[in-house]
């Protein structure tokens, strides 16, 4: 049994998202105070937790914030991935808020590996957040690999170094292209804000595809830089496979499309 003085510190601070076939259990804002270039930025961070129908029997109700505290210790929670958000500002009311959707990147957001641009991309969104006033950062911890899982990048990679491309590789595995989902990322974006938000993202189809899914998005604004040689065809890639936008659409991307 979990203490009821235990309970009341939680009680207000975990929310449920309900969902068609699931549900998202969303615990936070929590302060989380940011060395952001030297300079501490504080945002208010969450993390959530996707439980399918099967997995919340019997959390439902009153005591559910109980209950489900009382159960995560059996859930061994530390073998599954749980995604966060960052906000900053007045994110609910303010004018305009940018929203990163960031897909997690094991070797590049926190080895700063340079064979892709995910380590800058985070860093430079939280950035542009801060300057912005308003905004949230996504960080969508089933998204490794384009969603295929760290073991499988790893595979992917070994394919990559013997010439095959970020697409090819993912398919030659046996894996789509691009298996990630932002459907969970989304209902707890609509929780924390309904007025509409601009998405950090180079790619046009995923604002497509956000918008599809319900999300409130009504602009984009573009996110290059860090490109290197180490990354230079992962970023062509991208360009001439996924649809994302490049130099010859007037957006920066330094030295790729030129050559
Ligand atoms: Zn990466």
């Amino acid at each position: 049994m979990i203490k009821p003085e235990i309970v009341s510190i939680l009680k207000n601070k975990i929310q449920t998202i309900e969902r068609s076939d699931s549900a998202n259990i969303l615990v936070g804002p929590i302060t989380l105070p940011v060395n952001l270039d030297g300079e501490t930025v504080t945002f208010k961070w969450y993390s959530w937790l996707h439980l399918t129908n099967e997995e919340r029997t019997g959390l439902a109700g009153e005591e559910l914030t109980e209950k489900l505290i009382g159960r995560l210790a059996g859930m061994k929670l530390a073998d599954s991935q749980q995604s966060s958000v960052l906000v900053y500002g007045d994110f609910e009311h303010a004018d305009t808020a940018l929203i990163r959707m960031h897909s997690i990147c094991h070797t590049g957001d926190i080895f700063g590996s340079k064979r892709c641009d995910c380590g800058y991309q985070l860093h430079q969104s939280m950035k542009m957040i801060v300057e912005n006033g308003s905004g949230a950062l996504f960080y969508l911890a089933n998204h490794e690999g384009r969603g295929i899982g760290l073991f499988s990048k790893a595979m992917a990679y070994l394919l990559q170094e013997e010439g095959y491309d970020t697409v090819e590789a993912n398919l030659e595995l046996g894996f789509e292209d691009d298996s990630r989902s932002y459907a969970d990322a989304i209902s707890v974006l609509q929780r924390l804000r309904s007025k509409p938000v601009t998405l950090i993202t180079n790619n046009p189809k995923k604002l497509k595809a956000l918008k599809a899914a319900g999300m409130n998005a009504v602009k984009r604004v573009p996110l290059w830089g860090d490109v290197s040689v180490f990354n230079e065809k992962y970023l062509r890639t991208k360009v001439s496979r996924s649809g994302h936008l490049g130099a010859q659409d007037g957006e920066i991307l330094p030295g790729i499309m030129a050559r």
